[in-house]
């Protein structure tokens, strides 16, 4: 890279023809009034409308636009991962392609990040417009997200948020987790996270890509997420010690019922056999299952030892410069 790049925006795409032309022409009048240098990234997440056509077309009268695309939908996550992969800029922006974030917001977020030194900084639809469906499941997201991770931010899953260029190319954003990639910045060690109220608007074009199983993936991801930043780089710490105090639970208990057995046996006491007693049968299965527990700490951190990496994802076509 020869000279500094302001900024870079990162947009995922998914069947958005219709959203890009105004798009480019917005984030670029916005970069030129503010006289930054700006890449646009787009990611074309396997788009099966004429989307693609139309990057190309926008590209040809607007050199600043580099873009690939998929060779099939993998996700807003992999699409986000693989745009950060390419940014350049010092601040780099994402934003949804179907112009309900708004790029009048870039200036005033790119400072919060240079000046008041935050390394992230999310957007925050105080005002959205959304159906009641999305909005309600999405508050109590948040509120649990909030909770398990101490992240005090309102809106997680805001498309629109700004970063110092080395936190998007230190984070992994695998699976669903563009949900949570604040919690995923702070477990890599960027906790400056604050937020912006951004304006929010009706979606203009096409449909929303998210229906209702949004709501269990958002609830099994989170799990992951708080389960991964606990205890994802050493999982050896929950299942051992779960897999301890069951396999101690059962060992005691079966090694108490036996004693006990013969200790009464041989004392002329009343006594039951070993195998009539229930409890031993719940000592063994603690047995079995402190065993299992340790064996998934094992393999969790023989896991641990290949993370994945950007090569997984399969990419069709790429502009650049
Ligand atoms: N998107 C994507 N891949 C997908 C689904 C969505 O790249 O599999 C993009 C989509 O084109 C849009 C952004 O992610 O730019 C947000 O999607 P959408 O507007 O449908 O989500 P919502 O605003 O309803 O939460
Ligand atoms: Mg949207």
């Amino acid at each position: 890279m020869d000279k500094k790049l302001d900024i870079s925006v990162v947009v995922p795409l998914y069947n958005e023809a219709e959203s890009l032309p105004e798009l480019v022409a917005w984030i670029k009048r916005v970069a030129t009034e503010n006289k930054l240098s700006y890449e646009i990234i787009f990611v074309d997440d396997g788009s099966t409308d004429e989307s693609w056509s139309v990057v190309e077309r926008l590209k040809a009268e607007t050199p600043e636009i580099r873009a690939i695309s998929f060779m099939r939908n993998y996700g807003k996550s992999a699409a986000l991962y693989c745009g950060f992969d390419l940014a350049q800029g010092e601040v780099v922006f994402t934003m949804d392609a179907d112009l309900q974030d708004s790029p009048d917001e870039i200036p005033e977020m790119r400072r919060k990040v240079l000046e008041e030194g935050y390394d992230l900084v999310s957007g925050w639809k105080r005002k959205r417009y959304d159906p009641i469906s999305k909005r309600w499941p999405s508050k109590f997201f948040n509120l649990t997200a909030r909770i398990m991770s101490g992240i005090k931010l309102h809106d997680f899953n805001c498309g629109l948020k700004a970063y110092r260029r080395k936190v998007v190319k230190s984070i992994e954003v695998y699976g669903e987790m563009h949900r949570y990639i604040p919690i995923l910045a702070k477990h890599a060690g960027f906790s400056r996270i604050g937020e912006k109220v951004v304006e929010h608007h009706e979606r203009k074009y096409g449909k929303s890509k998210f229906g209702i199983e949004r709501m269990v993936k958002g609830y099994l991801d989170l799990i992951s997420v708080s389960f991964m930043s606990r205890f994802g780089r050493s999982p050896m710490y929950l299942f051992g010690s779960l897999g301890t105090l069951m396999f101690l639970f059962g060992g005691i208990t079966a090694l108490w019922i036996i004693i006990d057995k013969l200790y009464s046996q041989f004392n002329g006491l009343m006594w039951r056999g070993v195998t009539e007693q229930p409890m031993f049968y719940l000592a063994l299965l603690a047995i079995v299952l402190g065993v299992q527990l340790f064996l998934a700490g094992f393999l969790g951190e023989m896991i641990n030892r290949r993370s994945t990496d950007r090569n997984h994802y399969l990419i069709d076509k790429t502009i650049d410069r």
